[in-house]
């Protein structure tokens, strides 16, 4: 079984033969992702640039709907915009699902989980 939580970050683990392994299902929330529409990928918080969390976390969904002129201040809020329909905010977080849902896909075909459970804040942006 694999675990990501998506909240502020991008977080995985997984339990294989009994035993939890931290950060062993690879580090989804880490990977390099290409964006078609994106020319300048951004920075991440572990300094490399084009992470799926600089896209797909939660801090990430904050600056975006910020850098879009949305008023916010915390990933809470960010899911109340979303839960409330607004289209940027729906935008961005089927942006986020697609390139999450793409490295989780990836993590996958390498270490065929029998289920993934995914969980944090913005696992429930929409019901
Ligand atoms: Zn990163």
């Amino acid at each position: 079984m694999s675990m990501v939580k998506i909240g502020t970050g991008v977080g995985t683990g997984m339990i294989a033969g009994g035993r939890v392994h931290r950060g062993a299902a690879g580090d989804v929330g880490h990977i390099q992702v290409i964006v078609d529409d994106v020319a300048q990928p951004p920075v991440c918080r572990c300094g490399n640039t084009g992470c799926v969390e600089s896209y797909a976390g939660g801090w990430a969904v904050v600056r975006d709907l910020r850098d879009a002129g949305r008023d916010i201040g915390t990933l809470n809020d960010a899911v109340r915009l979303i839960r409330s329909g607004d289209l940027t905010a729906v935008r961005l977080a089927r942006r986020a699902a697609r390139i999450l849902g793409g490295a989780i896909a990836d993590a996958v075909n390498m270490f065929n989980p029998r289920v993934i459970a995914i969980g944090g804040q913005l696992a429930h942006a929409v019901e």
